[in-house]
C-alpha cells in the first residue's frame, strides 16, 4: 500500500510503498476514507515530539473495516468506522475504573515476538500512536475503532477522531463546564474551537476567544463565542478580567505554549480550573503562583484526548451534527490528496485553514 513516509525531523515526508501484514486475531485492517491532518503530527515532524522512524504519521481517521481478525465479533468487513488513537484494552485499573483514556495500552500493541504491524524490506514501519492514517491501510487493535452510522461523510466523521474529540471532550469531560459559567478558550484551530462549542453545549454564558488571527476570532463567534479577544492587541489577561470582572472560571490553553498556558491560569477567577489541550513541548515547565493556587483554589489540568470514552462520546457527536447542535463541515478548509501532506502543513502552519483532510477515493 502506499503511505507517506516520515523519515527524517525536518525533512518532507514522500509518498512511499509500505507493507501491511495480516490482522492478529483481535486485530481489524482498515481502509482509510479520509484523514484529518492534525497539529500533533507536525510536532513529530518537527521533532519537539519523538517517534522511532520510518514512522506513518496521522491518527485523525475514519474508514471502512476491510478485514478483520478471528476473534473480532464487534465489527465486520464493510462497517464504517471512526479511529482513536486511545485505544483501551479494557483490563487495566484505568480502563476499569472508567478512564479508557488512560489505558495503559499493554495488551493492545503486538508484542516484540511478533511481526511489525507495517514492515519496509524486512525493516519496521512505526505507526503514530498505533494508527498510522497518512497511508491506504491501517492495521490496528479492535479497540481502536468504534462502529458508526453511515449517513455522515467520511471526512467529517474524521475530524470527530481528534480534534472535535479532543475539544468536546476538554471542556465536557474534562473540566466540565457547568451552565451558566464563564470559559476563555486560547487558540481557535481545529482544537480551540471545538473546545467553544464544547463550552456552548454545556451551557457557557460567556465564552471568549482569544486568537492573534481575525477569520479564527469571527468562526469562534460562529462556532458560540460571546466575546473575542485579538491577542496580538496586548495584555490578553488584564482583558479577559475587564470583560468577567475578574476572571473566568474555565481557561482552556489550545497551542501548546509555555506562556498561554500561564496565561490562561492568571485570567482565572478564584476557583477556577484552567484545562490545558495543546502539546507543549515534552520537558517544558510551566510556572503559576503559589499563592493563589492555595489560597485561592485555583486549579491547572491536562486534557489527554479530551479525557474520552470514545465508544460512547463519538456517536454522541454525530447525533448532535445531525442536529445542526455541532458544527464540523465549516472545519473542514480544504481536501488533499496522499502526497500533499506536506503542503497542508504549511497551510496549517501559516493559519489560514481550520482543517486540510486527506480524501483517498
Ligand atoms: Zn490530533
Ligand atoms: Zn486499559
Amino acid at each position: 500500500m502506499k503511505a507517506q513516509v516520515l523519515r527524517e525531523i525536518n525533512v518532507p515526508l514522500e509518498v512511499e510503498d509500505i507493507e501491511v501484514d495480516n490482522p492478529g486475531p483481535r486485530e481489524v485492517l482498515v481502509r482509510t476514507r479520509a484523514s484529518g491532518v492534525c497539529h500533533s503530527d507536525l510536532h513529530y515532524v518537527e521533532g519537539s515530539y519523538n517517534i522511532p522512524k520510518p514512522a506513518v504519521l496521522g491518527h485523525e481517521a475514519a474508514g471502512t473495516i476491510e478485514a478483520v481478525g478471528d476473534q473480532v465479533s464487534y465489527v465486520q468487513p464493510g462497517d464504517p468506522v471512526i479511529m482513536c488513537l486511545s485505544v483501551f484494552c479494557g483490563l487495566c485499573e484505568f480502563c476499569l475504573r472508567g478512564d479508557p483514556h488512560l489505558c495503559t495500552r499493554t495488551a493492545v500493541m503486538r508484542g516484540r515476538d511478533e511481526p511489525p504491524r507495517l514492515s519496509q524490506k524486512g525493516v519496521a514501519v512505526t505507526q503514530m500512536a498505533q494508527l498510522g492514517s497518512y497511508a491506504e491501510m491501517m492495521l490496528v487493535h479492535e479497540n481502536a475503532v468504534v462502529k458508526v452510522a453511515d449517513d455522515v461523510p467520511f471526512d467529517r466523521l474524521a475530524l470527530i477522531g481528534c480534534g472535535a474529540t479532543t475539544g468536546l471532550g476538554a471542556a465536557l469531560n474534562t473540566a466540565k463546564v457547568q451552565p451558566g459559567s464563564s470559559v476563555a478558550v486560547v487558540g481557535c484551530g481545529g482544537v480551540g474551537l471545538n473546545a467553544v462549542q464544547g463550552a456552548a453545549l454545556a451551557g457557557a454564558l460567556r465564552i471568549i476567544a482569544i486568537d492573534t488571527v481575525e477569520t479564527k476570532l469571527t468562526m469562534a463567534t460562529q462556532f458560540g463565542a460571546t466575546d473575542v479577544i485579538d491577542a496580538s492587541g496586548g495584555d490578553v489577561v488584564e482583558k479577559v478580567r475587564d470583560l468577567t470582572g475578574g476572571g473566568v472560571d474555565y481557561s482552556f490553553e489550545a497551542i501548546g505554549l509555555k506562556q498561554t498556558a500561564e496565561q490562561c491560569y492568571e485570567m482565572l477567577r478564584d476557583g477556577g480550573t484552567a484545562t490545558i489541550i495543546g502539546m507543549i513541548p515534552e520537558r517544558t515547565k510551566i510556572e503559576i503562583d503559589a499563592g493563589s493556587f492555595l489560597r485561592r483554589e485555583r486549579k491547572i489540568q491536562g486534557s489527554s484526548m479530551g479525557s474520552n470514552r470514545f465508544r460512547t462520546d463519538m456517536p454522541r457527536y454525530i447525533e448532535f451534527y445531525r442536529q445542526g447542535r455541532l458544527k464540523l463541515d465549516e472545519l473542514v478548509s480544504q481536501h488533499v490528496k496522499l502526497g500533499q501532506l506536506n503542503e497542508a502543513f504549511a497551510d496549517m502552519k501559516a493559519g489560514n485553514v481550520a482543517r486540510s483532510v486527506i480524501m483517498f477515493d
